[in-house]
């Protein structure tokens, strides 16, 4: 609905030029095979796969299909470069071949990011600035634990696991590469990852700068595929370790697969993150938290702020001044600098978001959607508002997984509590106040894994990371991350 603000906006002297990151520096073949023992292979079947811009959909490469051949081969690759040269390496040099990787992807940096951003549909800014360089950062971090790993688990003695099958979503692709590689190898564990079906490219550009830093051969597989190939992967009996971030939907199924089984895993599921404003705090700080939280990056993060719990003396302060920025949020080509609303990162995804904007309607949800203009071509969402929902709706339990915010309010500090803690999930959190004891209070009576306050999705390599409830089992990043991939004998 076009409001006198967001008329300004779209109406008034606010258009950009249009500042699109080019591509003539990159290049993507018309085909990627299978990474397997060191080199680019067919896969046994024949068979590929389109991948495509999600903001065009047009075709950006065919990606190799692996089946349960092509992992049983990756797995023994694995097996046999843990066996004969990666558990025996010293980890100091290890090390340096991790250390190898993260400058690579520095160098690269712009490369990965164009390339994330055309095969993903997430804003070139964000990629540029947070994908791309987190990655890297998470490869320097663990490189340096290589050789320091008696230091991090005094009086024990930490052994690797064996070969680790990671399976990664479409929503950060590197970046949950970087998360689950780097651990593993810094461990001493040799890896078969797939990277999600939709998002394959950047993991094979890795593939190509994992073969540039002459890592040995079969010390990291990567296969693409669908479901499928993660089955084949979560059921092969070479594997040691499970390492899973997705849906919840899909953790069940491997929780399933494992129970019985000698593997250990760690599964990084959904969230439903409650983003809490009190009346005390700063409310445009808090405002560009909450769009920071939800809008940019298509509300495709797990840890997503996708509720708002605002106290009930400045709700509709809040709202009127979130309205107001969203009026402003350019959707749009993700290649461009200044788009905040990337392209939804498929068709299916697109189709659940609307699906969910309906059943808020059915709910009785007042829905604000800002005026932005759509792309004809792609999938796309406007940033999108739900009012008047009540605790037990869908669209407050269940994950979106688009730029969709329920809004709820609150009296008192117990009720925020309450309604924060009332869905399945338990992943992350955010508090926006003046006062750091209710900061403190409020990190200790909610039940996620990261609160945080007066800002929100920021990520370090140090920090662990990782849920309670439905939101998962471990923690991925700093310490507890190497935990994650390693045996502590006494
Ligand atoms: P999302 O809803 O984020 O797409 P999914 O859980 O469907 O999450 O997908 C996350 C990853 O899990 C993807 O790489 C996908 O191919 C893989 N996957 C999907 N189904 C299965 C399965 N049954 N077993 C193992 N991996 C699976």
């Amino acid at each position: 609905m076009a409001t006198p603000e967001n008329k300004l906006a779209f109406d008034g002297g606010w258009e950009y030029a249009p500042a699109p990151e080019s591509t003539d520096h990159i290049s993507i073949k018309k085909r990627y095979e299978l990474f397997i023992d060191g080199e680019f292979v067919k896969p046994e079947s024949g068979k590929y796969f389109e991948t495509i811009n999600p903001a065009t959909e047009e075709r950006l490469s065919r990606v190799a299909e692996a089946s349960a051949a092509d992992v049983d081969k990756a797995v023994k690759a694995a097996r046999t470069a843990y066996a004969k040269v990666w558990s025996k390496m010293k980890p100091a040099e290890r090390g340096k071949y991790i250390y190898r990787i993260a400058r690579i992807m520095q160098e690269r940096a712009r490369e990965f990011a164009t390339i994330e951003s055309l095969d993903g549909g997430k804003p070139i800014r964000e990629s540029r600035d947070i994908d791309i360089p987190l990655a890297a950062a998470h490869f320097f971090y663990y490189a340096g634990w290589a050789d320091k790993l008696e230091y991090a688990f005094p009086g024990r003695r930490p052994k690797p696991l064996g070969v680790a099958g990671q399976i990664i979503p479409w929503n950060f692709p590197l970046l949950m590469a970087a998360w689950k590689i780097a651990p593993a190898l810094a461990c001493g564990n040799t890896v078969v990852i797939k990277p999600a079906e939709t998002t394959p490219l950047t993991a094979m550009k890795l593939a190509e700068v994992i073969a540039d830093a002459g890592l040995p051969p079969g010390v990291v597989n990567i296969v693409t595929g669908a479901g499928k190939t993660g089955a084949d992967i979560v059921q092969h009996p070479g594997i040691d370790k499970i390492a899973f971030t997705g849906s919840t939907e899909v953790g069940r199924i491997i929780q399933k697969a494992l129970a019985g089984t000698r593997k250990s895993y760690t599964l990084e599921l959904g969230g439903k993150a409650a983003n809490i404003i009190f009346a005390d705090a700063a409310l445009d700080q808090a405002v560009e938290g909450i769009v920071n939280g939800i809008f940019f990056n298509q509300g495709h993060v797990c840890c997503a702020g996708s509720r708002l719990l605002v106290q009930e003396s400045v709700a509709d302060e809040v709202i009127r001044r979130l309205k107001d920025r969203m009026a402003t949020l350019r959707v749009g080509n993700p290649l461009d600098k200044n788009t905040d609303i990337g392209a939804i990162n498929s068709r299916q995804q697109l189709e659940t978001i609307q699906k969910y904007l309906k059943i808020g309607k059915e709910e009785g949800a007042e829905v604000y959607q800002s005026a932005a203009r759509l792309p004809k071509k792609g999938f796309f969402c406007k940033p999108t508002l739900f009012t008047g929902v009540s605790q037990s709706n869908r669209v407050v339990q269940e994950e979106i997984f688009g730029p969709v915010l329920a809004v709820q309010t609150f009296r008192t500090f117990n009720e925020a509590i309450a309604k924060a803690n009332n869905t399945p999930y338990g992943l992350s959190g955010g508090v926006w106040t003046d006062k750091g004891a209710k900061i403190f209070k409020m990190t200790q009576d909610i039940r996620a894994g990261v609160i945080w306050a007066n800002t929100f999705n920021k990520f370090d390599p140090t920090s662990p990371f990782g849920g309670y409830k439905e939101s998962g089992v471990g923690r991925e990043g700093g310490l507890h991350g190497l935990d994650a991939y390693l045996r502590l004998e006494a």
